[in-house]
């Protein structure tokens, strides 16, 4: 007996599974951390403090946030100082 109660979502996550994630950079955050996206079951990942690629939870997202703050701020002051 076969159940047609499977979703596209849960199709896609089952793709994954067997090749793996195809991870998109949705965002750059600073020169070394990034966002990515995974192309088919949308699952985020992001940079950690170690280089290594972790799950983007709501805490990795508010240290994102205030890390890319920081660096744009950075830059700015940096792009001003060269214009002078
Ligand atoms: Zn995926």
């Amino acid at each position: 007996m076969k159940t047609t109660t499977s979703n596209p979502n849960s199709v896609l996550k089952l793709y994954c599974n067997v090749f793996g994630h195809q991870y998109d950079v949705s965002k750059k955050v600073t020169k070394h951390v990034k966002e990515y996206t995974c192309k088919c079951c949308k699952k985020q990942l992001t940079t950690n403090g170690n280089g290594k690629l972790t799950e983007l939870t709501p805490k990795f997202q508010e240290i994102n946030s205030i890390l890319e703050h920081i660096y744009t701020r950075r830059s700015m002051r940096l792009n001003q100082k060269l214009a002078s």
